[in-house]
């Protein structure tokens, strides 16, 4: 993909400070972390999210971020670690070639990872339970 940077980082032709590389899989450090040690894990194959990653990629994805998660987490005294990953414009992703972030994680870090929360109204939730399920 032209214009993609982490397929410029996958192709060798943009540096990073790499990780871990297999197949189908590529790992490195996220150049603006929010604690550091913060990686991404990025299938090699250009897809946008998963919203339209196929199933191996995604899998592939997945073997490599426990991998990654592991070895953050060792590498800083085995902390606790956040996955994250953001899929369209409306969740934060301003890199559009799936990716996931392992995020180490640390006590009075200052990050707030809270969110705040809606209600179901009448028997909304089981309706949209219903929707959902047809379309699995
Ligand atoms: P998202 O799309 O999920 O919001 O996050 C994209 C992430 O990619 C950001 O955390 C950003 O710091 C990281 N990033 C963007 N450009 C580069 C780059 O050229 N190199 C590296 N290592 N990370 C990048
Ligand atoms: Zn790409």
């Amino acid at each position: 993909m032209e214009d993609c940077i982490f397929c410029k980082i996958i192709e060798g032709k943009i540096p990073s400070a790499k990780l871990y590389e297999d197949r189908d899989t590529i790992a490195f450090l996220d150049i603006a972390p929010i604690n550091k040690g913060h990686a991404l894990v990025v299938p090699k194959k250009h897809s946008v999210n998963l919203l339209d990653i196929n199933e191996a990629d995604a899998t592939a994805a997945m073997k490599t971020l426990r991998k990654i998660a592991k070895a953050v987490s060792k590498a800083n005294s085995n902390c606790a670690i956040n996955l994250e990953m953001n899929n369209g414009r409306e969740a934060g992703q301003i890199v559009f070639h799936s990716h996931m972030h392992v995020i180490p994680r640390f006590e009075n870090d200052g990050h707030d990872w809270k969110r705040t929360h809606t209600k179901y109204e009448g028997n909304e939730m089981h309706l949209l339970a219903e929707k959902i399920k047809q379309l699995i």
